[in-house]
C-alpha cells in the first residue's frame, strides 16, 4: 500500500472503475508542467496564496516561551485550506473531460468550497447532505444554492455525513463519464489521500521559504489539527525529512478520551477499513465505526488519513488530542490576545501550542497552522457558553 500498512483500494467493484479513472488522470497531470502552471496561477491569484506567516508578539510575550508563528490559512479566499484541495480536484476533472463535481458535505464547509471551486471552472455542482444537517446548517446550505450548487438533501438512515457519502458514491456511480467525485480531506481510496497531501503541500513549503526568511533557520515545531488530517498533512510534508522539526497533530479529545464522546482515532482508534482506506479507526466493541464527537465539526470524523496512520506507526509525527472545554479557551485566547478568531478546529493545535511554548525556552520557534477563521463558530460557541445569539 501507498504508506506502509495504511492506504488502499477497499471499495467494490462499481467504484472501483472511476477510482482507477481518478489515479491514472492523477498520475499522468501530477508532473505536468502546464497543470501546475495552472494549479498555481489559481492558487495565488484567486485563493489569495502565499497567505502571511505571521509573528505572533502578543502571545509570544503573554506566554514567556518559544518564539510564536501563525500560518495564516484563514485569510484564504473562503477563510480555510480547503480551498486549496478543491480548486486542485475540480482542475484535475476539468482536464478530464468532467463537467460535474460531486460530493458530499457534513457541516457545509466543504460544500461551500466545493461548490466556489465548480462556480470558478464553470462546471456543475451536485452537493449531498444529510437530511438533518440540512436542517442545522441552513446558512451553509444557503451558500451553497446561492453559489449555483444542486444541494440533495439524503433522506435514508441517520440522515447525517455516512449517508451523504453512500448517496454521493451512488449518484457518482450512475454518471461515471460525466462526473468527478471530489472528496475533501485526505482521505479516502488511492489515489485521494496522496492527491490531497500533494494540492495541500504548499502550506508547508511556503512555512519553509517564509521562516527561513525571518529566522534563517526550520522551526522547532509545527502544530496542526487532524481531522481528516488534510490540513496538518499540507503543514508537515515538506518537513518530514527535517529530522529536527518535531510535528505535533491535535485530534479532538470531544469531552475526555475518558468518555464516548471524542473523535481521536488516531490516539484511541485500532486499524480498521473506513471509506475505502486502511488506516485507524474508532469501533465499538461489535467492531462497527463508532458515533464520534467533537465540538469542531470538521475533526468530528471516526477515522483519519492513512499517512497519518503511517507517520504515527514510524513515529514521526506525535498525536496529541484536545479537549472541547481546552479548544473553546484557545477560542477565546486567541481573539483576546492577537486580534484573531480561529476556528474551533484551530482552536485545537492552539490549545496544545498554549501548554507546550510556556515550558520551551525562548531561542525555540512554534509555528500553529490556523486552519481557518471562527466566523463560522462564533454564534454556535456563544451558545455553547450559554448566550444565544439571535439575528
Ligand atoms: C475542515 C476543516 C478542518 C479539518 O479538516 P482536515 O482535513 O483535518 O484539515 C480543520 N480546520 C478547518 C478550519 C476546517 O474547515
Amino acid at each position: 500500500m501507498e504508506f506502509n500498512d495504511f492506504g488502499g483500494q477497499y471499495v467494490d467493484e462499481f467504484i472501483l472503475k472511476g477510482v482507477k479513472e481518478v489515479e491514472k488522470a492523477y498520475l499522468k497531470y501530477k508532473n505536468d508542467q502546464s497543470f501546475i502552471e495552472e494549479f498555481n496561477d489559481l492558487l495565488f491569484n484567486y485563493a489569495n496564496r502565499p497567505s502571511l506567516l505571521y509573528y505572533a508578539k502578543n502571545m509570544t510575550e503573554n506566554l514567556n516561551g518559544a518564539k510564536v508563528y501563525l500560518k495564516r490559512e484563514d485569510l484564504n479566499h473562503t477563510g480555510a485550506h480547503k480551498i486549496n484541495n478543491v480548486l486542485g480536484q475540480a482542475l484535475l476533472a476539468k482536464k478530464m473531460g468532467k463537467k460535474k463535481l460531486i460530493a458530499e458535505t457534513g457541516a457545509g464547509q466543504h460544500g461551500v468550497a466545493a461548490a466556489t471551486a465548480a462556480v470558478l471552472l464553470n462546471m456543475e455542482c451536485e452537493i449531498h447532505m444529510g437530511a438533518v444537517d440540512i436542517e442545522k446548517q441552513a446558512l451553509n446550505v444557503y451558500k451553497m444554492r446561492l453559489l449555483g450548487a444542486n444541494v440533495v438533501s439524503v433522506d435514508f438512515g441517520l440522515k447525517t455525513l455516512k449517508e451523504a457519502v453512500d448517496s454521493a458514491l451512488i449518484a457518482w456511480n450512475n454518471d461515471l463519464d460525466n462526473s468527478f467525485y471530489l472528496i475533501g480531506s485526505a482521505v479516502g481510496p488511492h489515489p485521494y489521500p496522496t492527491m490531497v497531501r500533494d494540492f495541500q503541500k504548499i502550506i508547508g513549503k511556503e512555512i519553509k521559504a517564509q521562516i527561513n526568511l525571518s529566522e534563517k533557520r526550520n522551526p522547532d515545531y509545527i502544530i496542526a489539527c487532524v481531522g481528516g488530517g488534510s490540513n496538518a498533512i499540507g503543514a508537515f510534508y515538506e518537513f518530514i525529512n527535517n529530522k529536527e522539526v518535531n510535528l505535533i497533530g491535535v485530534e479532538a479529545a470531544g469531552e475526555g478520551l475518558n468518555t464516548n464522546k471524542h473523535s481521536a482515532a488516531i490516539s484511541l482508534g485500532k486499524k480498521g477499513l473506513l471509506h475505502g482506506m486502511k488506516t485507524k479507526v474508532l469501533l465499538d466493541d461489535d467492531g462497527n465505526i463508532k458515533e464520534v464527537h467533537s465540538i469542531a465539526a470538521g475533526l468530528d470524523y471516526p477515522g483519519v488519513g492513512p499517512e497519518h496512520a503511517y507517520l504515527e506507526s514510524i513515529k514521526r509525527v506525535k498525536y496529541v488530542a484536545v479537549t472541547n472545554e481546552d479548544a473553546i479557551e484557545a477560542f477565546k485566547y486567541l481573539s483576546k490576545t492577537e486580534g484573531i478568531i480561529p476556528a474551533i478546529e484551530s482552536a485545537h493545535a492552539v490549545a496544545y501550542a498554549i501548554k507546550l511554548v510556556k515550558n520551551l525556552s525562548k531561542d525555540k520557534i512554534v509555528v500553529i497552522n490556523l486552519s481557518g477563521r471562527g466566523d463560522k463558530d462564533v454564534k454556535h460557541i456563544a451558545k455553547y457558553l450559554g448566550e444565544e445569539i439571535i439575528d
